[in-house]
Formats: structure tokens, C-alpha cells, sequence
């Protein structure tokens, strides 16, 4: 089963459906969101610590390459997401979501290989310098993380506690472009309030126990 095919076209390209709701929650430009492809890694390749299947695997974008694990492609299976379940296109819409806040962190990084390598040093130092102070959430507290999640957290917001069901993702499952850009414009409002109030405020970071 590929992926789900009102998010993702056979060439791995975003379709414009989606560029359209990527683009709302997420703050990136249509014009990355097209370039960006989405492929299945290789199931050895991502083997960061921070991919662990606890999560149901992951993702990792690099340059406009976005390479998710293999379970999300699989239709059955530990962590499957390539069912073709409404509730598989939603997890796949909020992980694209989080994803795509990566894609202007690597243009700013430069297009080229050099640039793409100082990316992920950069995203590794600071997530092995986080690493050390902290066990948990070590992913999700860095601040190129904090940066990127802006439209999971958004996504999360707008739809709350039944997106499957929510009018944007309804619209999403039917394939129905014109539906949910309208429903965007309806609620450009909302969507506002919640940019502005990104990132929110963090808890204090728990004390690891050192003196
Ligand atoms: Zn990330």
C-alpha cells in the first residue's frame, strides 16, 4: 500500500490538496512544500536512537527529501500506517505536518551537500548535546524541533479531540480540495490566534536528578 494518495502522489510529490493544508498550518511556502518528495527509507537506515518503533518509527527530512520508515508504508504490522485508514491518513497528515517545518531549516542550510551535511550536524549536536541532560522528550526538545513542530501543533489545535471525523480532515479523506480550502478560509481567523500563540510557553525541564 503506498501513501495515502489525497496526501501523496505516486512520484512521492505532496499533492496540491495537501500543499494547500501544509501550507495553512505549517507557515511553509507552497513553493518548498512542492519540491519536497517524500520516499520509504530503507528499514536499517534510520537507526538514530530518536527512531525508536516506541513512536511508530519516523521521519527524517533532508533537504527536500522527507524519508519516512518503512511501517508507515506497510499495510499491516508493528506501527503499520499503510492501511488506507482514515486514521492512518490523519497520522500521516500530522507527522507531514511536522516534517515539513524541517524543509526551511534545510534551505536555510543551503540546497548543496555541504550544506545538507551541516544540517544534520547541527541537528545531531543538539540533540546529543540535549541527550546528556536529559532522558526523555530528548527529541522534541531541540530547538530546530521546537521550530519544526509549529504545524503538528497547530494541526493538533484546529482539529482537537476527533480529527478523523473534524470538517478539514473530512475534506482531506474525500480528496475534496475545494472543500477544505474553503474551510481554511473560513477559519483564517483561528488559524492566526494559533501561529501567534506558537511556540507556546514549555514547562520547566525536569530536574535530572544532578546537583
Ligand atoms: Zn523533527
Amino acid at each position: 500500500m503506498p501513501a495515502p494518495p489525497e496526501l501523496i502522489d505516486a512520484e512521492g510529490r505532496l499533492t496540491p490538496l495537501a500543499i494547500d493544508v501544509l501550507a495553512a498550518i505549517t507557515g511553509v511556502s507552497p513553493r518548498l512544500l512542492a519540491e519536497a518528495r517524500i520516499r520509504p527509507a530503507a528499514a536499517n537506515w534510520l537507526r538514530a536512537p530518536w527512531y525508536l518503533h516506541r513512536r511508530g518509527g519516523g521521519a527524517l527530512t533532508v533537504g527536500r527529501t522527507i524519508w519516512f520508515t518503512g511501517n508507515w508504508f506497510a499495510a499491516g504490522g508493528p506501527g503499520a500506517r499503510g492501511d488506507g485508514s482514515p486514521l492512518s491518513t490523519w497520522r500521516w497528515l500530522r507527522h507531514l505536518a511536522h516534517e515539513a517545518g524541517h524543509l526551511p531549516q534545510a534551505e536555510r542550510h543551503g540546497p548543496r551537500l555541504p550544506g545538507k551535511a551541516r544540517y544534520v550536524a547541527r541537528f545531531t549536536l543538539q540533540y546529543a548535546s540535549r541527550a546528556v541532560r536529559f532522558r526523555r522528550d530528548v527529541h522534541d526538545g531541540t530547538p530546530l524541533e521546537i521550530e519544526a513542530d509549529r504545524g503538528r501543533w497547530v494541526l493538533d489545535r484546529l482539529t482537537g479531540a476527533a480529527p478523523v471525523t473534524h470538517p478539514l480532515m473530512a475534506a482531506v479523506l474525500r480528496g475534496d480540495h475545494a472543500a477544505a480550502v474553503a474551510w481554511l478560509h473560513a477559519h483564517q481567523a483561528d488559524l492566526r490566534a494559533l501561529h501567534a500563540a506558537y511556540p507556546p510557553q514549555r514547562q520547566p525541564a525536569r530536574s535530572s536528578g544532578r546537583s
